[in-house]
């Protein structure tokens, strides 16, 4: 991410940023952008993950790294929550309208899960897109859903009644995570970046992939790799029969009318039909 000169100056910048983030969505300074997912075994277009950026006026395009902890610490992460779950939808409605089909990935936080408005604000952004529920993809971090398990089942369960589905984002599978896991009632299991870029150094590693993919079958978990940026992860990913895959290699994240040229360069050079 390029960043602007006033990083040098961090009081400024933090003082500044909680001011400037509380007029942001008012101001239309954020948007979002896509980043494709691809089905590693048929070369298909499996989905998006919609990933926030901010038009800072001074500071150029900001990604989440430089605001997500103030908006989480403030509070803003609920509104700023909302407005992404409802681009995101309508933007999903529309790819599906022009007969594409495939899912849209939006983040959720910690504090998004945890609120007592959460399910609404999905229910709401559902209800106004029209956008079918069964392609929309909330992806929690491992740390939000290893909270107390007497609410977090449940949550996930009332959210389930809206037909969403869900993934586990930064899945690093040792045995505890691993166990974990059966206990949830999680679709898509998404592997570590960092995890990924070990893969091919340990052994370990590829046979905890290894166990991960033979157990997904009965559990019906979709398993997808972040973070592919070289064609030797991806064939090592591909050997060990992994479904998705995510990463440079395919894409860089961008807007919605990018996801558009890609994927009509995609239907050409995968030969599949749109
Ligand atoms: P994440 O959910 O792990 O998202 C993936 C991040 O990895 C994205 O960074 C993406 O641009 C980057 N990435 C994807 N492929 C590659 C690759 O091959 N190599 C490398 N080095 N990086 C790759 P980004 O967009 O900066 O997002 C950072 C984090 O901010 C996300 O991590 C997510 O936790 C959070 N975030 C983004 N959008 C939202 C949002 O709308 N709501 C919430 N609550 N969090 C968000
Ligand atoms: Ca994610």
């Amino acid at each position: 991410m390029t960043r602007g000169p006033a990083d040098s100056d961090a009081e400024d910048v933090s003082g500044d940023l909680a001011r400037e983030l509380a007029q942001a969505i008012e101001l239309e300074q954020f948007f979002l952008v896509y980043q494709p997912t691809i089905d590693l075994q048929t070369n298909a277009f499996a989905g998006v993950e919609a990933l926030i950026r901010w038009h800072h006026p001074r500071r150029g395009v900001l990604g989440p790294d430089n605001f997500i902890d103030e908006l989480e610490e403030s509070g803003q992460i609920m509104p700023v929550g909302r407005w992404a779950l409802n681009t995101a939808c309508a933007q999903g409605a529309a790819w599906h309208d022009r007969g594409y089909r495939f899912s849209v990935s939006v983040n959720v936080s910690e504090r998004q899960f945890e609120s007592s408005a959460f399910f609404q604000d999905v229910a709401d952004a559902l209800w106004s897109s029209r956008f079918d529920s069964s392609l929309l993809v909330l992806e929690f971090a491992q740390a939000t859903l290893r909270g107390d398990r007497e609410t977090t089942a449940p949550r996930l369960e009332l959210l389930r009644t809206l037909g969403v589905r869900f993934s586990i984002d930064d899945f690093e599978p040792g045995e505890t995570a691993l166990e974990e896991l059966g206990q949830l009632p999680i679709d898509i299991v998404k592997l570590d970046r960092e995890f990924i870029a070990g893969l091919s150094a340990s052994s370990e590693a590829s046979s905890l992939v290894h166990r991960l993919v033979e157990s997904s079958e009965t559990r019906h978990l979709q398993v997808i790799a972040a973070g592919i940026e070289d064609s030797g992860q991806r064939e090592q990913l591909q050997n060990e029969k992994v479904h998705v895959g995510q990463g440079y290699l395919f894409s860089r994240p961008h807007e919605a009318e990018e996801i558009d040229r890609f994927l009509e360069d995609f239907a050409i050079f995968s030969g599949k039909p749109l």
